[in-house]
């Protein structure tokens, strides 16, 4: 062992949200010894929408987490609102994922995923920051407190990039876009509604169309997650007021899903990265949020961090010293030409003109909507056969021709 370092583990990681639990879970099943460390305490909150996709539902059960026995508000479909059109509709019965997603909310979520990864073995660190310990451009482990472990594999799962990206290069991609969101928790009479709502017309206080959504998302408790993205490609983006979006959106919504009160905590914004300069090096793997894994189509991130998770233990349980440039590879071929659609998708939508009109075609009829429904749903990706693949499939090719222009041409100020 190296003369600086004081103990050893197989796996490190940084990190307990559910990329990193994630992680812990299938290496300490795999056999490995392995250590998390949190900043937070055990139970702490995550700003998010507490949305599950069907394929973030089929990633839970991937690590055996059974949402059922835990009482997890099942969801059947999506209702996507574009102005006076709606449209609701169930996920597909037989997909390649199961026919229902959920709203769980973060605190139990990922409370219920670090305690998966403790009874797996894991050694769990609450309130503890780590950092990655460099020799060269190697990373040899974590230091963590008065801690300095060694470890075949550092796992970065620290979420949305900060210092431990700026220590291994991995920050944000400055060219491409990112997204910002804000969300708050209101009782609602609607609370077991087993829709997820999405309202697709948001517009700033200038009246310029948002590109990103407002959501209202059932938790089947007594509240609603309720929340508004956008992207940065839109217009005067840096202008962007969150609250005062989320404040309008509330107003907009209130009737229809009895808004009485007032919001239950004070809202809460956190960023969505989608892009990473690099996500893996010597000795490390970026995973989640840290590696820019979030859909730029919907700013779904906990399935990606769960895959992605399992991944990087995946091939390190079977081969440690292939397992960066593996997973930087396997993650490329599953996820890389789907986001980059994403992303170039999302700076055709930064113009006005363009979200406004495309819109009103996203929805205006049942099978355009369908489709629309599998993009925001994640069901589709550039390899999935069928109408919505097809569209996708040609969709990627027309939007990186355009791509040039587009970004040029951005809205963005
Ligand atoms: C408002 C909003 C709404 C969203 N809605 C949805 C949604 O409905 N569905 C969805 O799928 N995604 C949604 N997302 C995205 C989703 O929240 C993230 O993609 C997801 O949390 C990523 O998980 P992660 O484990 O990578 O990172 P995180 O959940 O951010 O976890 C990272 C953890 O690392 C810890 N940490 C950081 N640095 C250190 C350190 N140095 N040492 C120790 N610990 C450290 C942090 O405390 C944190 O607990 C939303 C995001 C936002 C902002």
């Amino acid at each position: 062992m190296d003369a600086g370092l004081n103990e050893h583990y197989d796996v490190a990681v940084i990190g307990g949200g559910p990329a990193g639990a994630a992680a812990a879970i299938q290496a300490a099943r795999g056999g490995a010894k392995v250590v998390v460390f949190e900043k937070g305490k055990h139970g702490r909150d995550k700003v998010c929408g507490d949305g599950l996709t069907p394929r973030a539902v089929a990633a839970l059960h991937d690590l055996d987490i059974d949402l059922e026995s835990e009482g997890v508000h099942r969801i059947d479909g999506l209702r996507m609102i574009a102005g006076k059109q709606r449209r609701q509709l169930p996920w597909p019965a037989h997909g390649r994922f199961p026919s229902h997603g959920a709203v769980w909310p973060r605190r139990r979520l990922d409370a219920h995923l670090v305690d998966a990864a403790d009874k797996a073995g894991a050694e769990l660190v609450y309130e503890t920051s780590a950092l990655p310990i460099l020799d060269g451009d190697r990373v040899v482990g974590v230091e963590a407190g008065s801690r300095r472990i060694g470890a075949g594999l550092t796992v970065v799962a620290a979420g949305a990039q900060g210092k431990t990206a700026r220590m291994l290069g991995a920050e944000r991609d400055p060219d491409e876009p990112f997204g910002l969101a804000i969300r708050a928790y209101m009782e609602t009479p609607r609370h077991l509604d087993r829709h997820l709502e999405a309202c697709l017309t948001l517009r700033d206080r200038h009246g310029t169309p948002v590109p990103g959504y407002g959501w209202m998302f059932p938790c089947g408790d007594g509240t609603v997650n309720i929340g508004v993205g956008a992207l940065s490609t839109m217009k005067r983006f840096s202008d962007l007021n969150l609250n005062t979006l989320l404040d309008d959106y509330r107003a907009l919504v209130r009737d229809e899903w009895g808004l009485d009160g007032e919001y239950l905590e004070r809202p809460r914004a956190w960023r969505l990265p989608m892009s990473s300069v690099k996500r893996h090096g010597p000795g490390w793997v970026a995973i989640g949020d840290a590696a820019g894994l979030i859909n730029p189509m919907n700013g779904e991130g906990i399935d990606y961090g769960l895959e992605s998770g399992m991944l990087a233990s995946d091939l390190f349980l079977a081969d440690p010293s292939t397992a960066p440039e593996r997973y930087d590879v396997e993650i490329g071929e599953r996820f890389d030409a789907f986001l980059r659609t994403g992303r170039r998708f999302s700076f055709l939508i930064g113009h006005p003109w363009i979200l406004r009109n495309g819109l009103r075609v996203a929805v205006g009829t049942e099978a355009i909507a369908n489709i629309t429904l599998a993009v925001m749903g994640n069901l589709v990706d550039n390899d999935t056969p069928g109408a919505a693949g097809r569209v996708l499939r040609i969709a990627d090719k027309a939007l990186a021709a355009a791509d040039p222009l587009l970004r040029k041409t951005r809205a963005a100020t």
